[in-house]
């Protein structure tokens, strides 16, 4: 069982802030679906404010931004605005804050350009050939494509399209330091839930601000998408684990989702071990024959799943087989059929195995 530690129960009321540590304070603006909100922080500095993260590009998100600048700034300016990464829900009100104060934008390179990129949504993998032939080697039905353009073009209401991001920005590198308000923030970039994800951990305060990288209560979805089919993003994101557990043990965890919580060594552990569970499992099922990737969701999730949870869920399981793959535990093939056959090739996996013995299924793929 978790032995994380939550020092607040509840989240603070939309258009309000918390101070959690001097100088650091909590909100939350809304979001659809299962996950409700997202967490952001604005950090004190001697002449103003800098906004982490800044939720969805959605009119009622301005609005209760609006209401924070009126209410909870003292007075005082934003200075500058940081995005952790480009998902939307962090990046969608960028251009808004840092044109109302004509302050900079911080983000690393990887993802200040992928959001621009995916902003203009020019060459888009999903609706060209590229996407056809990624879902139809993962064994999905020939209309997916078309459910999926379904989709994305309701998206644009909940916020989730990308927005548009500012024109330029000023770069963020890991173990780079910022110093606000007589703390040195410094720069910890995780990777695989999206390609340079900044984290910023401040010693002086024993505070991670950690975005979407490390999640309590969630798994950050960590995906292969068609833009880049033989990606490997659980190699690095476990690869990432090493440095966060060089933080302090006794650091308050400021995420992205669900509450700010201690205990951040467990959390990894749990991650770890959930991650190792799983592919053992898709190794077990690819021991008794072959397997497409699609044949494989049930393994990992137990719900039935829309268009989109679908497409992260495939991402999620493709992920888990390219680590099998690096780590020489699985093979795969293009066969005539035209799809991707894996098999389990490791003449260890006998001793290694326990198929009794496994974590459930969790409910579905989180979409952050
Ligand atoms: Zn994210």
């Amino acid at each position: 069982m978790s032995e994380l530690r939550y020092p607040w129960d509840k989240h603070p009321t939309a258009g309000t802030t918390q101070e959690v540590a001097p100088g650091v304070r909590w909100l939350t603006m809304p979001m659809g679906g299962s996950l409700n909100h997202i967490n952001l922080y604005l950090l004190e500095d001697t002449n103003g404010w800098w906004v982490v993260d800044t939720g969805l590009g959605l009119p009622q998100t301005e609005t209760l931004w609006r209401e924070i600048f009126a209410s909870e700034l003292a007075g005082r300016p934003v200075v500058g605005v940081i995005c952790t990464h480009m998902h939307p829900d962090h990046i969608g009100q960028a251009l808004m804050i840092t044109d109302e104060f004509r302050c900079p934008l911080y983000m690393t390179r990887s993802e200040y350009y992928q959001a621009r990129a995916f902003s203009s949504m020019s060459g888009s993998s999903h609706s060209s050939w590229l996407g056809q032939a990624f879902f139809q080697r993962a064994g999905m039905p020939a209309d997916y494509m078309e459910q999926l353009a379904l989709m994305w073009s309701k998206r644009a209401s909940t916020g989730m399209s990308m927005p548009q991001m500012p024109g330029g920005f000023t770069r963020l590198q890991d173990n780079d330091v910022l110093n606000i308000g007589g703390n040195e923030w410094r720069i910890v970039v995780g990777s695989g839930h999206s390609p340079e994800h900044a984290c910023l951990f401040a010693s002086s305060l024993k505070i991670l601000i950690s975005g979407d990288q490390v999640l309590p209560i969630i798994t950050s979805n960590v995906s292969v998408h068609p833009t880049e089919p033989n990606a490997n993003p659980l190699k690095v994101w476990l690869e990432s684990h090493d440095k966060f557990n060089q933080i302090p043990a006794d650091t308050l965890v400021l995420p992205a989702h669900n509450l700010p919580f201690y205990g951040v060594r467990e959390r990894l552990r749990e991650l770890i071990s959930h991650h190792e569970d799983r592919m053992l499992a898709i190794e077990e099922h690819c021991a008794q024959a072959p397997a497409v990737a699609k044949e494989l969701l049930p393994v990992l999730f137990k719900r039935e799943l829309d268009p989109r949870q679908m497409m992260m869920a495939l991402g999620e399981a493709i992920a888990h087989l390219h680590l099998l793959m690096h780590r020489n535990r699985i093979e795969r093939t293009l066969n005539e059929d035209g799809l991707y056959h894996f098999r389990s090739i490791d003449p260890d996996l006998k001793r290694r195995s326990h198929p009794l013995d496994h974590d459930a299924p969790i409910d579905g793929p989180v979409l952050v």
